[in-house]
């Protein structure tokens, strides 16, 4: 019987190597690395953060994409929304011959056109359960590249929902991660969840639970959750238990404070010896996350004059990494190394951390006098993009600076 489900790779990670790498290294960044993550060019001092670009779980995806159209070039292959969170990737994608399948309003995919033959590729942030039922169903070909540290968050959301506790996902209930956690409590009958956006909203969690002065009713929490947590969520009984986890791209410090905040109302409500059987906790923002934002906060020690933050405006870690620039140093969002127009010298960004916040085009941006520029990006964003960001402001500059050939 033919294998239909493949989550390990298919051994053709040298035959697609030289590739990837012609498509999204830099030797520019390479160089710059190897000299200790800083170089002057004319009168700019580039610093490059010491962790930034592709994560593991991206290097992962990417790799398994180009392999699978390697392994299958005679099928019609497909992909459930983007592999990743960064529009040059996914145009390279689609270039190949991958058709996305984007979600209707509502999140809902359309899978009546895939057939039994078709090969379909899961993205790094997973699917729902749902979602991957339907696609087994049809018995297609599955290509899952569901990131390690993905699948760390939904075993901790199923036992949750196991154990008879309300996931609490500190997430962005529309981001395909945290909907795909969210999911896994419908592993287990009566499973529950709530995706709180940031600490205000887990204040109203907090504030329910404790029985505050003040705080909202139950039906008025019904309502405020309504399209963020699970159907038939009832506060007075869903909230006794709550187990809490995050979408992996998260503030790692806000999660943490929302992790204590919970437990302090738990304690209030029931006692610090009961405090265990009502609340559980468990670190879930991935490594290569942590990496970035550590990266950032050590540069920001000495912040640079100004910061260029490189990734996709509806990616959750690069928005998080400019957030945090941003409380520093002059910092520009910018979705592709393209937002940087060589000829009229202006930058087209996103000034606020909102994924939909619109664009705003700055000119007269670049210091007059020498300055010092910092260089990072989101976990989706391949180094030839960063390169690329660098080139473009150093020719506005007036700095001539060829790519090195080769890495
Ligand atoms: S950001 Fe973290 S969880 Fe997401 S793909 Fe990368 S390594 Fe995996």
């Amino acid at each position: 019987m033919e294998e239909t489900y493949f989550r390990r790779g298919f051994g053709l990670k040298a035959e697609v190597k030289g590739i990837v790498e012609a498509e999204y290294a830099s030797a520019l960044v390479e160089r710059i690395r190897a000299r200790g993550y800083q170089e002057t060019f004319g009168d700019v001092a580039v610093r490059l953060a010491q962790e930034f670009g592709f994560c593991y779980g991206v290097d992962r995806a990417v790799d398994y994409a180009y392999e699978t159209v390697h392994k299958f070039p005679d099928r019609t292959i497909y992909l459930v929304g983007e592999i990743i969170h960064n529009p040059h990737v996914n145009k390279r994608m689609t270039e190949m011959g991958i058709r996305f399948i984007y979600p209707a309003s509502g999140g809902v995919f359309d899978f009546s056109h895939v057939t039994a033959s078709d090969v379909v590729i899961l993205p790094a942030f997973g699917v729902t359960l749902q979602d991957f039922q339907r696609l087994r169903a049809i018995g297609c070909i599955l290509v899952d590249t569901t990131c390690g540290s993905v699948l760390t968050v939904w075993k901790r959301v199923d036992e949750y929902a196991r154990d008879g506790f309300t996931a609490l996902i500190h997430g962005k209930y529309q981001h395909e991660e945290s909907r795909a956690t969210a999911s896994q409590v419908g592993k287990h009958p009566g499973g529950k969840y709530v995706i709180v956006r940031d600490m205000d909203e887990a204040m109203l969690v907090c504030d329910f639970v404790a029985d505050r002065p003040g705080h909202r009713s139950r039906d008025e929490l019904i309502e405020h959750f309504r399209e963020k947590a699970s159907p038939g969520f009832d506060p007075d009984r869903d909230l006794q238990r709550i187990g809490v986890a995050n979408q992996t791209t998260m503030l790692a410090n806000e999660s943490l404070a929302i992790g204590a905040r919970v437990r302090a109302a738990m304690v209030e409500r029931w006692g610090e010896e009961h405090a265990a059987s009502h609340f559980r906790s468990f670190g879930t923002i991935c490594s290569a996350t942590q990496e970035r934002q550590d990266a950032v906060l050590e540069m920001m020690k000495e912040p640079p004059d100004l910061m260029i933050v490189i990734g996709g405006y509806n990616s959750s870690n690069t928005n998080h990494l400019a957030h945090m620039c941003r409380q520093y140093t002059a910092t520009y969002h910018v979705e592709d190394a393209a937002c940087i127009d060589v000829d009229t010298g202006a930058i087209r960004h996103k000034p606020e951390l909102a994924a939909n916040a619109p664009e705003r085009v700055d000119h007269d941006w670049l210091p007059a006098r020498p300055f010092s520029l910092g260089l990072t990006a989101g976990a989706s964003t391949p180094n030839n993009k960063i390169g690329e960001a660098l080139l473009r402001v150093l020719k506005i500059r007036g700095v001539n600076v060829e790519e090195p050939a080769a890495l």
